[in-house]
C-alpha cells in the first residue's frame, strides 16, 4: 500500500496513517489521562514514523497543542510534520461558546501557534460552524491567514453538505474532517461524493467508532467517558454492533490481522480518503494501529467489509 499522499489539492505530504491527538491532553474529554503519556503518545507516533498530527484547541483547553509543541519542537524536524489544529470555541465564564468571527478566529490562530511553538499551522480547520457567520465568510477569513502565511492549508469541520458548499463557495476548502466509519456511513450521502468531485481530502473522525472497531468490547462493557451518551454503545444497538464487528473479527483472524486494522483499511479504501487519524489512549494502541500498512484488501474483502455493516 502506497504510505504516502498528498492531501487533496495542498502541498501536504502525508503518511497515510496520522494520529488523533484527543487523549494527548485531552482532560476535559476523557478522564483519567496524563500529560506523561499524552507525551509518550506523541513521541510513539513520532518514533513510527508518523507525520500528520490532528488537534484542537478544545483538546485540554489548549493542553494538547501545549504538549504536541513541546515533543515536536523537543525533537526537532518541525518541517517534516503536518500539523493541523481546530478552533472555534471559545470559553465564556466557565461555558463553551462557538465564534467563526474574522476577529477571534485571527486571535485563536495566533494563541494555537503559541502554544504548538511554531510560526505556521500546516492545516487549520474551523471546528464547528457558529450559525451565525455565513460559511464564505469564514473561508474568507482562514484564506487571509493562509495568504499570510500563518497557516498553509484550509479545512473545515462538522458542516452540514449546505454548510459544505458554502464554505467551499469561492474553492478555497482544501480538507474536510466529519464523522465516518464502518459503523457510521451518513457522510456517504453527500459529503463525500462532493469533497470527491471538488477534490477536497476527506478526513474521517471516530475512524474506530470510538473502539468499538477494535473488537475488544463484549455485551458486559460499560462506559464512563463520551461513550456512556452514544447511541452505538447503547441497548439493542450496541449489541447489532457487536455481532457485526464479530463478523469483521472473523475476516481478521483469517488474514492473520486485527480487528481494527481491517476497519482502518477499509477506510483507507474509500475514494476522498487519502489519511486517516485513529485516536489512542495508550502508546501500545497506536503502534498497533500503524501497523494497518501492512494489510491489503482485495476490492472483494473491502466490499464484504462494506456490507456487514450496510
Ligand atoms: P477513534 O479513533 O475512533 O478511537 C480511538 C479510541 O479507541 C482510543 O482512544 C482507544 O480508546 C481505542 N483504541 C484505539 N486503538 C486501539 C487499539 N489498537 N486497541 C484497542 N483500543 C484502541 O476515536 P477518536 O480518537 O476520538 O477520534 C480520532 C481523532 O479524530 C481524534 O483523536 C481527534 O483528533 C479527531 N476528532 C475530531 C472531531 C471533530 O469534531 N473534528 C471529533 C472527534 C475526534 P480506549 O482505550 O479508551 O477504548
Amino acid at each position: 500500500m502506497d504510505q504516502t499522499r498528498t492531501l487533496g489539492k495542498t502541498d501536504l505530504q502525508v503518511k497515510r496513517i496520522g494520529f488523533g491527538a484527543n487523549a494527548v491532553g485531552g482532560h476535559n474529554l476523557f478522564p483519567n489521562l496524563n500529560d506523561e503519556t499524552g507525551r509518550d503518545l506523541v513521541r510513539t507516533a513520532l518514533d513510527g514514523g508518523v507525520n500528520f498530527i490532528d488537534t484542537a484547541f478544545i483538546y485540554g483547553l489548549g493542553r494538547s497543542e501545549e504538549l504536541i509543541g513541546e515533543i515536536v519542537s523537543e525533537r526537532g524536524g518541525r518541517d517534516k510534520m503536518v500539523i493541523a489544529s481546530k478552533g472555534a470555541h471559545k470559553e465564556v465564564n466557565g461555558d463553551i461558546e462557538l465564534d467563526n468571527s474574522r476577529e477571534f478566529l485571527r486571535g485563536e490562530v495566533e494563541k494555537s501557534l503559541k502554544r504548538l511553538k511554531t510560526d505556521y499551522i500546516d492545516l487549520y480547520y474551523v471546528h464547528f460552524p457558529d450559525d451565525k457567520t455565513p460559511m464564505a465568510e469564514v473561508a474568507g477569513t482562514l484564506k487571509e491567514l493562509k495568504d499570510e502565511g500563518k497557516i498553509k492549508a484550509i479545512g473545515a469541520s462538522n458542516l452540514d453538505f449546505k454548510q459544505l458548499q458554502e464554505f467551499n463557495a469561492d474553492g478555497y476548502l482544501e480538507v474536510f474532517q466529519s464523522e465516518y466509519s464502518l459503523i457510521h456511513r451518513d457522510a456517504e450521502k453527500d459529503l463525500l461524493p462532493y469533497c470527491e468531485e471538488q477534490g477536497i481530502s476527506f478526513i474521517p473522525y471516530f475512524p474506530l467508532a470510538s473502539g468499538l472497531l477494535t473488537g475488544k468490547f463484549t455485551k458486559d462493557s460499560t462506559f464512563d467517558d463520551i461513550r456512556k451518551d452514544n447511541p452505538q454503545f447503547q441497548g439493542e444497538t450496541f449489541i447489532k454492533n457487536l455481532e457485526k464487528v464479530d463478523k469483521l473479527k472473523a475476516l481478521a483472524k483469517d488474514k492473520q490481522a486485527k480487528t481494527a486494522h481491517l476497519a482502518l483499511a477499509w477506510l483507507l479504501t474509500r475514494p476522498a480518503i487519502d489519511a486517516i487519524i485513529p485516536g489512542a489512549k495508550r502508546p501500545d494502541q497506536l503502534k498497533n494501529n500503524l501497523r494497518t500498512l501492512d494489510i491489503q484488501l482485495t476490492d472483494d474483502e473491502a466490499e464484504y467489509i462494506s456490507g456487514i455493516f450496510k
